[in-house]
């Protein structure tokens, strides 16, 4: 499970970020994830419990921003919704590689007490 990785090196962000202000604790942390960026999201609240126990950030809430993924065709210019990753567009049937967003696993903000 991947997920577990990936939350470890957000979770170290996040205790970094959060000392750097001073903080005790971690109220919520939020985090964009792209419909394309290979995780499960299930699967990270589930990491998320596991990894953020014994730190400041034990009793934080974890909301994600679900971010769909968007295509631009390189043909014709238009952008549209790449539904299961499927670049096909809808105006003249080319197939981009120009994907605008929805690889993202970023951590997008912290509350902080
Ligand atoms: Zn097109």
């Amino acid at each position: 499970m991947h997920e577990l990785s990936l939350m470890e090196a957000l979770r170290d962000l996040a205790l970094q970020q959060a000392e750097a202000e001073g903080a005790v604790r971690i109220a919520v942390m939020t985090l964009r994830v792209g419909s394309l960026a290979g995780v499960e999201i299930e699967a990270l609240r589930f990491a998320f419990a596991a990894v953020m126990a014994d730190t400041i950030a034990a009793a934080a809430v974890l909301r994600i921003e679900v971010v769909p993924a968007v295509c631009r065709c390189g043909g014709c210019g238009r952008r549209f919704a790449a539904l299961d990753g499927v670049c096909e567009c809808p105006s003249c049937g080319a197939i981009s590689r120009e994907l605008l967003q929805g690889r993202e696993l970023q951590l997008t903000s912290l509350e902080i007490a």
